[in-house]
């Protein structure tokens, strides 16, 4: 059996780590690029959401390397996510790939399901302790991987020399999977922490703070959104993105079944604007922009694929928002036909409106009397 699987963030760290650790041959496919996006945009339908198109051409780049085993993600929904597994399974078997598809139902079974899921895929000789041994490993290389990235958008806008930050989280997702015990990742959570502390910073920076939300996908896939964590950071943006991957684990593995979520305050805050759950991230976009308001946030990068269902409702919404929150909030909609450069400017063009922003508060709470159109 050689195994792959399609891109989710830093997904394939634990996934890679796993296979690695119990001898199962796994290809990784290369980290989603254009190629990645044109094999998929290829053999998909114009309109499906672009998490599709991406997700099917790293299918295609894993198969392509040699892998006869995909793992895939599906279930009931109401968005297309939904069909997606069984979508993909036959648009490669009517390319002619021979392979097999293993399904992991997200919505069932929570951690149980998870355990049973990576049991099939191991071999049922596996021993149940065995299993859930590594389903806790996984997870902590994963948390491990989220705080690292926690840090990175700190550290990003006060660095001092421009892509140090990056340059050290470039590596770390090889080195937390090279780590396959509790000892090795003590040790690695250690070296790369104090890289990234190690890095000078600006004495006197004063990041915005700015909300990253949207469809889960697109916030998280960095290629997706065109490096837009980096752009900002780099233009003196602290973001804060609402999705992660050991988030979304504990709301669906864990809490949601105890009813511990923070998701259940988030989905309070949306409620004057959004009364029930339209899947996908409708709910999170609109309730994490209220909390972030009460919060002190500047702005909010609101990101979505062209043709997200939950996503058009939450931005048929923003306005009211918007207005009842005075939050500005900038909606990129992404699709293979977005350009990097329009991209940036806009972001620019939005740094540069919640700078002004802050400086004019600054100066009415200093009592200093400046109108919104002075200059700064
Ligand atoms: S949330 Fe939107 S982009 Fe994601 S799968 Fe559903 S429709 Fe597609």
């Amino acid at each position: 059996m050689i195994v792959t699987f399609p891109h989710a963030g830093s997904g394939w760290v634990p996934l890679k780590s796993l296979f690695d650790k119990h001898g199962i041959q796994c290809i990784v496919p290369p980290k989603s690029s254009k190629q990645t996006l044109s094999l998929g945009v290829k053999h998909s339908p114009e309109w499906v959401c672009l998490p599709y198109k991406i997700l099917l051409g790293n299918m295609l780049e894993g198969l392509e390397l040699g892998a006869d085993t995909v793992l895939n993600i599906g279930g009931p929904g109401l968005c297309r996510l939904g069909y997606y597994a069984k979508l993909h399974e036959q648009a490669l078997r009517d390319m002619g790939y021979d392979f097999q598809m293993v399904i992991f139902n997200w919505q069932e079974g929570g951690i149980v399901g998870l355990a049973k899921f990576i049991r099939t895929v191991l071999g049922t000789d596996k021993s149940w302790p065995q299993i859930l041994g590594d389903v806790k490993f996984g997870l902590q290389q994963l948390l491990l991987m989220d705080s690292l990235e926690r840090h990175v958008h700190h550290l990003r806008p006060r660095e001092k020399t421009k892509g140090s930050v990056s340059k050290v989280w470039r590596d770390c997702g090889d080195r937390v999977c090279a780590a396959h015990s509790p000892q090795a990742l003590k040790k690695v959570r250690e070296e790369l922490f104090g890289e990234l502390d190690a890095i000078p910073l600006k004495p006197n920076a004063n990041p915005l703070q700015v909300g990253f939300l949207g469809e889960f996908f697109m916030a998280l896939d960095s290629f997706c959104n065109m490096d837009l964590e980096e752009e900002l950071g780099y233009r003196g943006v602290e973001i804060h993105r609402s999705a992660y991957l050991t988030d979304w684990c504990k709301v669906w593995l864990f809490f949601e079944a105890i009813g511990l979520s923070h998701s259940k305050k988030v989905k309070k805050a949306a409620s004057p604007y959004l009364s029930r759950d339209v899947s996908g991230d409708a709910m999170s976009s609109l309730g994490e922009t209220v909390l972030h308001k009460a919060e002190g946030f500047d702005g909010i990068v609101h990101v979505m694929p062209f043709t997200c269902m939950p996503e058009i409702i939450a931005q048929n919404i923003f306005p009211r928002v918007v207005k009842d929150h005075d939050m500005p909030v900038l909606t990129l909609i992404l699709d293979e036909q977005m350009g990097k450069a329009g991209m940036v400017t806009r972001l620019e063009a939005f740094v540069d409106l919640m700078s002004r922003r802050k400086m004019v508060q600054k100066r009415a709470a200093r009592g200093a009397g400046v109108g919104v159109g002075s200059r700064p």
